[in-house]
């Protein structure tokens, strides 16, 4: 857990934002450090230490080397010259600056030349990384591919890869979209065939994320069965057989490049078991991004609504400054409502990330790690759904808050608008998360997620706690409804209920926070308001009706052939 660059700089993102530091001062570090392993399970006291200096060192440099670029890297973009990928020319600085400061192998083991830190300690760098500049995260963040290598690959591909990728000598990418398989990967068409004891791999895959990298992970069909076992994930260096043919031309993360690949009997190695490429490691990885992903959307979040809050306070008309309008402070309470909320959700989530990782590494008490399995299948898809939902709502605030200079490049709310737009798309869409969601929810899962932190809770006399507690039995009267129903309704009702479902859980942790901070209960006793409007308003989804004869009378006069 040693970095090794000094920064002689003051501005620190990190120190900017105590909600963020109130958060990582709450994971139980008792429980998660000892599960470690390495230099952090010595002792707690001082792995808690380094891991707020690491945190400090990563808010200075988002706030002084890498935020005041955004707008210059939004503008620069990556580009394709020559077939090779360039980041923006402030890009190129700064990872060569995380690399400097050993940042790149944040929860890799230190045999490897990582930090070995826990991944809530990742998710916060993660986090201030993004809201210094969201497309830089996505190169960053893309660190998650050594943590799948380090879980699947064999010793041999650890030691080549792994102390290149910690060390911020190569960077890595996740191949697996293709023109037919977005949100449905099992219908991957790229092949890998058996050549002496490795792949050689050739497909198209678009949409890829630092496209240009020196690994990437393939998913490739291996084997005869057309679904998603016959996938399979396949390690592959850079080179002649990998070609880039071009940049998408996007919204926003301009400076994040987008890469469209082609695949021409390119030599790899596999990952984990044959056909097990889809379900079993690429959701492993996928599941780690999504939290990345949240991450981001909340830094977003945190951006848009710091800059927004400032604009008001500046800002005049009718001679007062526009934050003593009512109409104002809504929106701005609003804003930091969900960013809390979202942001809860979120390090709670970790938090069990990091527990079941110490249980998988010692393999003790078997059943609390099934516990903490039966938990991330839900706290995952919520965390990403949440975040990735409110930063949308967050950033379109913050640009009204500005008025019409929000809609110009004078203010970096437009930019914040636009970047946040991708987060509910990639890693899984908002769709899929809440259909993946509403499985578990149906099944008992709402019990699994706020019971055992509803039986903990303790009143404090301003009814939050009777709130939360009527929330969660009208949800979950409106959940086991939803059960009885067919497929189709209930994935049509899945986004309200998963909504209902994000704020009375945000209420509890904020609930439980609120012993010690007024803050966090009044925002607490907000959301126990809330979470009772929506899962009131969920119940009343169960009288829309999805059925064809509904869809083609409704939706069928906008039908217009192209
Ligand atoms: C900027 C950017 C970066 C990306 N980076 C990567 C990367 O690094 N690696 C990579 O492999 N991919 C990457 N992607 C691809 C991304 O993950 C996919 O775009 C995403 O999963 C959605 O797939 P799709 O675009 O094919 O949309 P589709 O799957 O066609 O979805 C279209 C719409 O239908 C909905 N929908 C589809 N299926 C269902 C369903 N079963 N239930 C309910 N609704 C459904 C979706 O929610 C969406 O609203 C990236 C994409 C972008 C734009």
């Amino acid at each position: 857990m040693q970095t090794t660059l000094q920064l002689g700089i003051v501005a620190n993102l990190y120190h900017e934002t105590p909600d963020l530091r109130r958060r990582i001062a709450a994971v139980d570090w008792a429980r998660v450090l000892p599960g470690l392993g390495g230099e952090a399970s010595i002792d707690v006291a001082e792995g808690v230490e380094q891991i707020g200096l690491v945190l400090d060192l990563v808010g200075q440099i988002a706030a002084d080397e890498i935020a005041p670029h955004a707008a210059e890297v939004d503008r620069q973009g990556a580009r394709l010259i020559d077939g090779c990928v360039v980041y923006a020319d402030a890009t190129q600085r700064q990872l060569r600056l995380l690399a400097e400061a050993g940042l790149m192998g944040f929860i890799l083991p230190e045999e490897f030349g990582g930090l070995n830190l826990p991944v809530s300690a990742y998710t916060a760098a993660v986090e201030l990384i993004s809201a210094a500049d969201a497309s830089l995260m996505t190169i960053f963040a893309l660190q998650g591919c050594g943590e799948t290598l380090h879980r699947f690959g064999d010793r041999a591909l650890q030691e080549r890869h792994l102390p290149r990728l910690a060390a911020g000598e190569i960077t890595a990418c996740m191949a697996l979209t293709e023109p037919g398989a977005g949100s449905a990967l099992g219908a991957v068409r790229t092949r890998a065939r058996l050549q002496g004891n490795r792949w050689s791999v050739s497909g198209g895959k678009i949409f890829i994320t630092n496209g240009g990298a020196d690994l990437l992970l393939v998913l490739a069909r291996t084997e005869a069965d057309e679904g998603g076992k016959g996938l399979s994930l396949v390690a592959v260096e850079r080179n002649d057989a990998v070609r880039v043919i071009r940049l998408e031309e996007k919204l926003g993360i301009h400076g994040s490049p987008t890469a469209q690949l082609e695949i021409d009997n390119a030599l790899g190695d596999l990952l984990g078991k044959r056909g097990d490429g889809l379900y079993g490691v690429t959701m492993a990885l996928m599941h780690h991004v999504r939290l990345e992903v949240a991450a981001q959307a909340v830094g977003i979040a945190q951006a848009a609504q710091t800059q927004a809050v400032r604009y008001a306070s500046e800002r005049e008309q009718f001679n007062r400054t526009i934050d003593r309008f009512a109409p104002v402070r809504t929106m701005l309470f609003e804003n930091a409502r969900q960013i809390e909320t979202a942001r809860a959700i979120l390090y709670a989530t970790t938090e069990v990330v990091d527990l079941r990782r110490g249980l998988r590494r010692t393999g003790a008490n078997p059943g609390e790690l099934e516990r903490c399995d039966r938990l991330l299948d839900l706290l995952t898809p919520l965390s990403k759904f949440y975040a990735c939902e409110i930063v949308n709502e967050v950033t379109s605030r913050a640009l009204q808050v500005h008025g019409g200079y929000g809609y110009t490049r004078d203010y970096p709310a437009e930019r914040y608008f636009r970047d946040g737009r991708i987060t509910n798309i990639y890693e899984g869409t908002s769709e899929i998360q809440a259909g993946a969601m509403i499985q578990h929810l149906t099944n008992g899962g709402l019990a699994v997620l706020v019971e055992e932190r509803l039986n903990r809770a303790t009143e404090n006399g301003d009814g939050t706690l009777q709130g939360l507690q009527d929330a969660y039995e009208i949800l979950a009267a409106g959940l086991e409804a939803a059960g009885a129903a067919d497929k189709l309704s209930q994935q049509g009702w899945a986004r309200a209920f998963v909504e209902a479902t994000g704020e009375l859980l945000g209420g509890l942790v904020l609930h439980n926070d609120g012993r010690s901070d007024e803050r966090s209960a009044t925002l607490a006793w907000t959301q126990a308001r809330l979470a009772m409007q929506k899962a009131v308003s969920a119940r009343t989804q169960e009288t829309t009706s999805f059925a064809d004869e509904t869809y083609e009378m409704i939706v069928a006069p906008y039908r217009r052939d192209a």
